[in-house]
């Protein structure tokens, strides 16, 4: 049978359990086990890449012949996520899982993988299941024999069966959602005290305990639900509410009582995915059984994070031509969106280690990410994931999306141009303010760039001789608008003159180093930008460092005024060539606007629906940009004075590269403050907000009302009409008892082998359950080539962020399933993780997380505090330690440690801590004794 010729693997704290194909099973060391598996013709596994990585890489082995337990599970349970240990599977499982674990027992997991498969088939036999099962045998699967077995597939399949078949076109089977009246206006009837505390309890459940701090928020947010007084004036309640408080629960309570009484909906934004899954979850309390929580609570993503059920398809007309890896993955996919709650692509129900095992680039194709999507006019509009998910959410009661899908609902609102108009939320709890800022600033900047205006040309004209579904604007519209001689002629205008824009592969033609003799002079934007790179070089600083230091100190920005002569004389040319594609497009729109009127009778209502669909997203994708684009050309040509006068915004050059390689070339326009055109037009839909973090204030200050004013000035509250309600809420932990922080008083960190030394003694001193942050990428690289192998000899394992080649989410996972490893990451390990408990209990900084010293920083310190700006770069560091720091208590039963490997930490910046935290400034020494002896 199948499973009697292999052998299986495990290691866990490179202790390793073998099972031969000879029925042995071995205790062996890595070096043991390399030698051994070398000569076993296939080996179990649970996630092949990380095994892999635990074994140190070996060259004599072949990841690829190995039998990924996690590729079983995705085919039997496609929405299921197993995590990557026997102890994590048995529990998905839900079979007993031995102590200690051993290889045979991966045996065990599956047969009950194929017990529930024989099950399943037995009771709701599945001819496309066989079906899906006979294609992967044709890719060459490796489990396929096992399935062929299991489903009773008979061999050789009939040939129709070889392609692409029903059973892969899952759209025919998806449910089609049907168009429903606008939702009526809520009611506005304000929350009672007394329900919305009973509300929280009902959330709590009968044995939670009594967290004042949670019921004076949930009973502070009630303001937010009141009704308005003033038209443009939302109720803002401002609420800091420290780690462990219970926010999300305390929030949660009056938000689901007001949509439930008041039939309305409430937009629960956060800034992290992490976040969003973790509210989500939150829900099960309220809403046990899952088909009612689906109804009344939906997760909104950005477009891009869907699958386009179009690009599927087109994956699959072309599937015999793909690689067997490929199809593989293709016909697991196919399983997965049969049966996925929502068809998000990354942090959904598709499991995280998915993007691991496959190329990492398939999903990516097969997101909604190229701006392609024909909305109405598509054959799969009415099973879409994306359009399923919007109209979903008009009927929710509770929307948990993220800062910058609300940022751009209300621009697609104000352009009257999405099928979202209607019911448009006038209730938005923020959470991760702290973080609006970078969001807003994300959301109303501008990009005019090589990046941006390439990609601009491969939506008007396709990929130019690229076989992929991106058909540019004439394969898109041409058939309806065939045999009108005014559209046609207006459209190859458009075409003609788009050819001005960069070339998909315009980075063939930039290097690093500027050549004269080789200057893209060509195409008019190319050489522009060309001549923006030329005044980069000229003014900006190169690091001459020896040493690995943060990149910003290589700089790749410069002002752009004064500009050079030669660039400002290409801007107006430029200027020009942009003209000649925005004037005849902006003619085509009036001319399709105009057919839609006139020809209302003729025109059926698929070539109507691809005449909207064209003109709004020209609008959105090509007019919009255009115009801004040509607005910021004109800028460059006035005179230098004016432009230093503007108040409000600041324009700079900057270049991305790594290496030798130039990854874009631009021109940067911000908003100095950006919450300021995010609440102007946040006022005119929003009725009432929450914006609430762990990290509002900055505490150096002992005048209260100017803490609060600091926090306000960063979440943009001073523009709004009226002041906020504001709230800070105790936090519950006994911090004395359980952290301690640690200041480094006597290393050298700028010398990487010493900062080495210190990661790997306080490492070895907690014995694991480390968090190593770094400020900068090659810092963290070259750490972690010094301190792998030694922690690995005390058999404690190294993982980190840009090193390991798997996603962060599956990092994070990996650290926490083990208990007593150690993780090195940058700012995304920072903010955004949540590890209560024995995981994680020292984190250890690299160096004050000052900001970087780019034009943006340098204005903006400025902007905020005239007088004092470097008050605004100690207030970022002070609340980034405390991001960092409220990583390590997470309950009140962990303990912690917080060390900072940096002698130069100003006293003043120690008022990032929680005041009843021992904090010590000590040697290197000491620290590794005093963690010893806390822990
Ligand atoms: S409607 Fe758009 S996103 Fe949805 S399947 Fe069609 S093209 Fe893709």
């Amino acid at each position: 049978m199948f499973l009697d010729k292999y052998s299986a693997l495990t290691i866990h704290q490179h202790q390793c359990s073998l099972m031969t194909s000879e029925g042995e099973l071995l205790d062996l060391s890595i070096e043991q086990a390399i030698e051994k598996i070398g000569k076993e013709p296939a080996v179990f596994v649970i996630h092949s890449p990380v095994t892999y990585r635990k074994l140190h890489t070996p060259k004599n082995i072949n990841p690829h012949g190995w039998f990924d337990l996690l590729e079983l599970a995705a085919f039997i349970y496609p929405t299921k996520s197993f995590g990557f240990t026997p102890q994590s599977m048995a529990q998905a499982l839900d079979i007993p899982c031995p102590e200690p674990v051993s290889a045979d027992f991966l045996f065990t997991i599956i047969d009950h993988l194929v017990q529930h498969l024989q099950d399943k088939q037995r009771h709701f036999p599945s001819e496309s299941l066989k079906a899906q099962g006979a294609a992967l045998f044709y890719a060459q699967w490796k489990w396929a024999p096992l399935i062929i077995d299991v489903l009773n597939i008979t061999l050789p399949i009939p040939f129709s069966q070889l392609q692409p078949n029903d059973s892969l076109k899952i759209w025919r089977k998806l449910p089609k959602w049907q168009d429903t009246p606008p939702r009526s206006p809520p009611r506005q009837q304000p929350l009672q005290r007394k329900e919305t505390l009973q509300r929280l309890s009902e959330l709590l459940g009968p044995q939670a305990e009594t967290r004042m701090g949670q019921i004076d928020f949930a009973d502070i947010s009630r303001a937010a639900f009141a009704p308005r007084n003033h038209p443009d004036c939302p109720n803002v309640v401002l609420a800091e509410a420290g780690t462990g408080t219970g926010k999300t629960l305390g929030y949660m309570a009056p938000a689901t009582l007001w949509s439930e009484q008041n039939e309305g909906t409430v937009w629960i934004n956060t800034y992290t995915k992490h976040l969003q899954r973790q509210i989500e979850e939150e829900f099960t309390r309220l809403y046990p059984d899952p088909e009612i929580r689906k109804k009344h609570v939906i997760v909104r993503k950005g477009r891009e994070n869907y699958l386009c059920l179009l690009n599927l398809e087109e994956h699959l007309n072309t599937f015999s031509q793909q690689q067997s890896r490929n199809k593989i993955a293709l016909i697991l996919l196919c399983r997965w969106a049969e049966e996925t709650n929502d068809g998000d692509l990354f942090g959904g129900d598709l499991p995280n280690w998915f993007n691991d095992l496959f190329n990492e680039r398939l999903l990516y194709q097969l997101a909604e990410r190229r701006g392609e999507c024909i909305h109405g006019a598509c054959p799969h509009y009415q099973c879409c994931f994306v359009e399923n998910s919007i109209h979903k959410a008009q009927d929710a009661n509770i929307v948990i999306a993220n800062h910058a899908l609300v940022m751009q609902h209300i621009s697609w609102h104000d352009n009257n141009d999405s099928v979202e108009q209607s019911n448009f939320p006038t209730r938005f709890i923020f959470d991760e303010a702290h973080h609006l800022l970078d969001a807003t600033d994300s959301a109303y900047s501008v990009a005019f760039s090589l990046l941006e205006t390439s990609e601009l040309r491969r939506w008007l004209l396709g990929n130019e001789g690229n076989k992929t579904r991106s058909k540019g604007l004439k394969k898109r519209i041409h058939d309806v608008i065939i045999g009108d001689n005014k559209l046609e002629r207006l459209l190859e205008s458009i075409l003609q003159a788009t050819h001005r824009l960069p070339v998909l592969n315009w980075s063939s033609h930039f290097s690093t180093e500027l050549d004269e003799h080789h200057i893209p002079d060509s195409n008019p934007t190319e050489y522009f930008f060309y001549l923006v790179y030329m005044q980069i070089t000229a003014r900006s600083q190169k690091n001459t460092s020896p040493v690995p230091v943060p990149e910003y100190y290589d700089q790749n920005e410069c002002d752009l005024f004064p500009i050079l002569p030669e660039l400002k004389q290409q801007a107006a040319i430029l200027s020009e060539c942009f003209l000649q594609i925005l004037t005849p497009l902006l003619q085509f729109i009036q001319t399709l606007e105009h057919k839609l009127k006139t020809d209302i009778d003729t025109l059926d209502k698929y070539s109507k629906d691809r005449i909207e669909t064209t003109i709004s997203s020209l609008q959105r994708r090509a007019v919009n940009p255009l115009s801004v684009w040509v607005d910021l050309l004109n800028l460059l040509d006035q005179p230098d004075q004016k432009q230093q006068e503007a108040q409000t915004h600041i324009t700079f050059l900057k270049v991305e590269k790594t290496g030798t390689r130039i990854l874009d070339i631009g021109i940067f326009h911000h908003w100095l403050d950006p919450t300021l055109p995010f609440m102007k037009t946040i006022t005119n839909y929003a009725h009432g907000m929450i914006l609430t973090s762990a990290t509002l204030r900055d505490d150096s200050q002992h005048d209260t009302e100017v803490t609060w004013q600091a926090a306000e000035k960063r979440v943009g509250t001073p523009h709004l009409p009226f002041a906020p309600i504001r709230a800070s809420l105790a936090c519950p932990f006994n911090y004395t008892e359980q952290a301690r922080v640690l200041i480094i008083n006597d290393l050298n960190n700028l010398s990487i082998n010493n900062l080495s030394h210190a990661f790997l003694n306080l490492f070895l001193a907690s014995q694991g359950g480390a968090l190593g942050l770094f400020t900068a990428i090659q810092r963290l690289k070259a750490v972690h080539q010094r301190i792998i192998q030694p922690l690995e000899e005390q058999n404690i394992s190294l993982f980190a962020q840009h090193v390991d080649p798997i996603n962060n989410n599956s990092l994070i996972e990996l650290f926490k399933s083990e208990q007593n490893s150690c993780l090195l990451g940058t700012d995304a390990m920072r903010d955004g993780i949540n590890i209560p408990g024995n995981s994680l209990r020292l984190v250890v900084f690299e160096k004050m997380p000052w900001p970087r010293p780019d034009i943006l920083h340098r204005e903006r310190r400025k902007y905020f505090y005239p007088e004092n700006p470097n008050f605004y770069d100690e207030q970022l560091v002070r609340l980034r330690l405390r991001q960092a720091f409220g990583r390590l208590i997470r309950t009140q039963s962990d303990r912690g440690i917080f060390v900072i490997l940096d002698r130069r930490t100003p006293t003043r910046m120690l008022s990032a801590f929680p005041s009843d935290v021992p904090i010590a400034r000590i040697s290197l020494q000491d620290a590794i004794a005093s963690i010893r002896e806390f822990f």
